[in-house]
């Protein structure tokens, strides 16, 4: 029997995600920014994430993941507008927590977190039925952090063993946010080891912030998925440039299956203030990245590994281990 994905629509057969973006956002921002007017307005949030979904769609994105938790501004109201609204886009939201633990999971055993991201994913988010299909986790500076049982590196390890919990309890692949520079990968992956998750259903984002391919190639020889996910957040074209090329890289190691391509961009960007709107903030990879790589010699067979079967391959995973 086929893999079956959760989307905001309700399940789908893994073999209908097509190109995939692994790390998008309708919204970004702050938990709490949907009771502050002057931020957020939900019919302006609406309309401008229709037409960017629509760019996509017209630019060949079948599906995207969407990564924003409930502490980064996910709005569940909208995800049922946009859902009704039938965009043709398959979106996957998500469950999980960001860089700034809240305040509510500091200290506690990752049982309880665990139960807060299964909810999430087997009831429902906010007590609609929307349903969320991956989990979420962000690493960032804070794990520079590391004084005791209180302190963010300990909040957020305990995350990520929660993490780890529901994500083999449900069959559901887990995407995090890390500093690449950092190498935050690795201490990830060392939980998510020791937790016995398969760490294929993982996949390591923002990894193309860094230059430094002996530690990318340790990160996708331990079985973990690349997230190159950055596309087009920067305006300059060599930026661009260079992110494409690590892209080719990593398919000339060995690893073209194992790295998958986004933007990590949203219509509707709250965070570091009021950001201008893009409507193409979601067109770059179908548009630019993938021609790019055409160009230098990869076939469209081979480009498919990094837009479609790396993420299936992490919903593969994660499903196995619910099975296993
Ligand atoms: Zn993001």
């Amino acid at each position: 029997m086929s893999v079956m994905v959760q989307t905001i629509r309700g399940p789908i057969a893994i073999e209908d995600l097509g190109l995939t973006l692994s790390h998008e956002h309708l919204t970004a921002g702050s938990g709490t920014m949907d009771r502050v007017p002057s931020v957020y307005n939900e019919d302006d949030a609406y309309a401008v994430n229709i037409e960017a979904l629509a760019r996509a769609k017209a630019a060949g994105v079948r599906s995207m993941i969407d990564l924003t938790t409930m502490d980064l501004g996910r709005q569940v109201r909208l995800l049922q507008r946009v859902a009704d609204a039938d965009t043709g886009v398959n979106i996957v939201c998500a469950t999980g927590v960001y860089r700034w633990v809240p305040a509510y999971f500091m200290g506690r055993d990752p049982d309880d977190i665990a139960e807060f991201m299964l909810g999430e994913i087997t009831e429902g988010i906010e007590g609609t039925g929307i349903r969320a299909g991956i989990i979420k986790l962000a690493w960032d500076l804070e794990y520079r952090l590391d004084e005791g049982p209180w302190s963010p590196r300990s909040a957020l390890e305990r995350c990520a063993r929660g993490a780890a919990r529901a994500a083999k309890a449900a069959g559901v692949p887990i995407s995090c946010h890390t500093v690449a520079t950092d190498e935050l990968g690795t201490p990830l992956l060392d939980i998510f080891e020791e937790e016995g998750l398969d760490l294929a259903a993982v996949t390591i984002g923002h990894s193309n912030d860094t230059t430094d391919l002996d530690y990318l190639g340790r990160i996708a020889g331990r079985g973990a998925n690349l997230g190159f996910d950055r596309y087009g957040g920067v305006r300059d074209d060599a930026e661009n440039e260079r992110r494409a090329a690590l892209a080719k890289s990593m398919f000339d190691a060995g690893f073209g299956e194992q790295v998958s391509l986004g933007h990590d961009g949203s219509p509707y960007m709250r965070f570091g203030g009021i950001r201008p709107t893009n409507l193409d903030c979601w067109t770059g990879v179908p548009t630019h990245e993938v021609p790019w790589l055409r160009e230098h010699g990869l076939t469209d067979e081979q480009i498919a590994g990094m837009t479609e079967r790396s993420i299936r391959r992490t919903f593969e995973a994660a499903a196995g281990m619910r099975r296993g």
